[in-house]
């Protein structure tokens, strides 16, 4: 299947109301904004439409992304970010309202659960095992949500990536973790909340209030963004300007609506 770059023949991106953007790859590489991405933005908004940033990525805080947007001379807030923390504490507060939860998750995201008012318990019995990226993790930690997955206690888990990527390389993402689990407990999680999930995009419309057809999903992934948009009926466009290049698109399964060499060539057709 060949692909125009930088086209969008049938109008599509008139339609969207809603842009939910992937960062990493998309907007920025490290702490560099790709060229265009903040004229990107500000033509989104000037045009009377919004965005979201998307991550799966649930080892940091939305603070951590604020401070790293404000770095970079970006004025975010809150309520533009959809997170699979925050997906997973709408799910939380919708299939098991009240239940206490045990956290396997950094410090600063059990913070976040709190506020939002989860039960995070760490004695006796918990109802429900939450695992999330967890960069501070302990081998008793580890031990205990074993023993909570091999007693059968509903396990769900963030977010299923593999690696994260990072300046220096890759470290172990929460999916690697949930195959250590399995090795340990038998069990993989009753729900992944992430993309490419149906979750994350449940949450996203419930949080955002637009119809699936008015919503864009924009991300240099096509295992997660594209397909995020695929599996669950949206919208997606494949920018190359993070790690897939043109040739992986021609040899992938995955197909967005649309490609573009980076963001900045959709301005002109907002
Ligand atoms: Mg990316």
């Amino acid at each position: 299947m060949a692909y125009s770059i930088n086209q969008d023949q049938n109008g599509k991106l008139k339609k969207v109301k809603l842009f939910a953007l992937d960062m990493d790859g998309t907007l920025y590489l490290g702490n560099r904004w790709i060229l265009g991405a903040e004229d990107f933005l500000a033509a989104i908004k000037s045009g009377g439409r919004r965005y979201t940033f998307m991550t799966n990525n649930s080892s940091r805080g939305i603070g951590t992304y604020i401070s790293k947007l404000e770095s970079m001379n970006l004025r975010a807030a809150e309520d533009e970010f959809t997170t699979s923390a925050k997906a997973t504490i709408w799910y939380l507060n919708r299939e098991h309202p009240g239940a206490s939860v045990f956290l396997m998750g950094n410090s600063s995201l059990k913070e976040e659960f709190l506020k939002e008012g989860i039960n995070v318990t760490e004695e006796g019995d918990p109802d429900v095992v939450v695992a999330a990226f967890d960069t501070e993790l302990t081998y008793k930690k580890l031990c205990v949500t074993c023993d909570l997955v091999r007693e059968g206690k509903p396990y769900i888990a963030t977010h299923p990536d593999i690696n994260c990527p990072t300046e220096t390389g890759f470290i172990p993402d929460l999916g690697s973790m949930i195959e250590l689990i399995a090795s340990s407990a038998g069990r993989r999680p009753d729900i992944i909340i992430g993309k490419p999930n149906r979750t994350m995009m449940e949450y996203l419309i419930s949080a955002s209030g637009y119809a699936p057809d008015e919503i864009c999903v924009i991300g240099d992934r096509l295992y997660t963004d594209i397909a995020f948009g695929e599996k669950n009926g949206i919208m997606s466009i494949l920018v190359l300007s993070g790690e897939t290049s043109y040739e992986d698109l021609l040899a992938s399964d995955n197909h967005p609506d649309l490609v573009f060499d980076s963001v900045r060539e959709i301005i002109p057709l907002l």
